[in-house]
């Protein structure tokens, strides 16, 4: 970086250290030029893309409200608090994986209905009948029947075909 006194180009490092327990580096430097001193700190950027909502308003990434978005979500599921802070943990970690600085609405819902759809179907469900905000109990069904006949596709594996629709 240029020298914040005189803008030279060139600083000679003089000192580095670990700090902040490890998760920066503290540089001491010294312009080649006009001799000054500075420091500087370099750190991971692990901020949170910031949500861009459908009316095109831009908002923090709120952990929380993620969180008790889930915990209703999960009420009464076998989903135990542990297991419900690694899905919070598995969420932010995707969504700061996608390096964005921006991310639209509808990628962080559908991030959180991938890994909850994993966990626990009737949690998913839930969630995905508040998030999309169905209007209708119809598409509510129809998110239903997805669900059920992914479940019957799986068993349709192990078993012989050909009674799918026998009920
Ligand atoms: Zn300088």
């Amino acid at each position: 970086m240029f020298c914040p006194f005189c803008r030279h180009a060139e600083t000679k490092v003089i000192d580095s250290r670990l700090v902040a327990e490890g998760n920066q580096v503290r540089r001491r430097r010294e312009c080649a030029s006009c001799g000054e001193r500075y420091t500087t700190f370099e750190a991971a950027e692990l901020t949170m893309p910031r949500v861009i909502k459908s009316n095109g308003s831009r908002q923090p990434f709120d952990e929380d409200k993620l969180r008790s978005g889930l915990v209703r979500a999960l009420e009464k599921r076998p989903v135990d608090a542990e297991e419900t802070d690694a899905l919070v943990a598995r969420i932010v970690h995707r969504l700061r994986a996608t390096g964005e600085r921006e991310l639209a609405t509808g990628v962080v819902g559908e991030t959180v209905m991938e890994e909850l759809r994993q966990l626990d179907d009737v949690a998913y469900v839930r969630f995905a009948s508040v998030y999309r905000s169905f209007q209708d109990i119809s598409e509510f069904s129809l998110e239903i029947d997805r669900l059920n006949r992914g479940k019957r596709r799986d068993k349709s594996l192990s078993k012989s075909k050909g009674k799918r629709d026998s009920k």
